[in-house]
């Protein structure tokens, strides 16, 4: 049992690609002390903190479209919330996409929502937006999910491209050490609390 000087959320994010390829990032942020015990509260700050982190999730390996393999661009995400337990916990399910909005791929995953949620009688939750989307042209609607995390460079995303990762948490990548530092202020947010991270499926890591 946690005491009250140290609860943490239990968090947890299922993020799923093409294959059955998965990482299963497990974190374990402190919940602020304003808002222990209120419900509500602790939900609108795990949404405030699924933003922030979206790029530590999104960027961290060459995902293909779960349902059709080409290189994955947007993020749809589920996410299932117990904090009204002593120990609240909190479950992201993210399905990496070619693209969003209405084509097949979407459609697909859709479909497999609502026979989840009418299961376990569940109103859809909305379709939380991703804070990259400055980058979207008509060529290049969102940014290749393999991309380097602070610039989203095309090229970054390209085969053979040579990307490091946080040697701390091992998940998020850069291009260069120059995006790693200017990225920092934020990366280090989920940086510090991410427990483990593990990739299922995945030929080498
Ligand atoms: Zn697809
Ligand atoms: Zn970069
Ligand atoms: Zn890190």
């Amino acid at each position: 049992m946690a005491s009250s000087t140290d609860l943490k959320l239990e968090l947890t994010v299922f993020t799923y690609g093409y294959n059955q390829r998965r990482a299963e990032i497990e974190l374990r942020p402190a919940i602020p002390v304003a808002i222990r015990g209120d419900s509500l509260a602790i939900k609108e700050w795990v949404d405030g903190l699924a933003i922030l982190m979206s790029p530590d999730f999104k960027f961290t390996n060459e995902w293909g479209c779960e349902i059709c393999g080409k290189q994955a661009r947007e993020s749809k995400y589920n996410v299932v919330y117990w904090t009204h337990l002593p120990q609240p916990r909190v479950v992201f399910y993210i399905h990496n996409l070619c693209e969003a909005g209405m084509n097949y791929c979407h459609k697909v995953i859709k479909d497999q929502e609502r026979v989840i949620n009418a299961m376990h009688m569940m109103p859809s939750p909305p379709d939380p937006s991703w804070p990259n989307t400055d980058h979207r042209t008509p060529e290049s609607p969102y940014p290749a999910a393999s991309s380097c995390a602070k610039c989203n460079d095309e090229k970054t995303a390209k085969k053979g491209f040579k990307m490091s990762r946080c040697s701390a948490c091992k998940l998020t990548r850069y291009c260069c050490p120059g995006c790693q530092k200017a990225d920092w202020s934020r990366h280090k947010k989920a940086c510090k609390v991410i427990e483990s991270v593990k990739w299922v499926h995945w030929p080498v890591h």
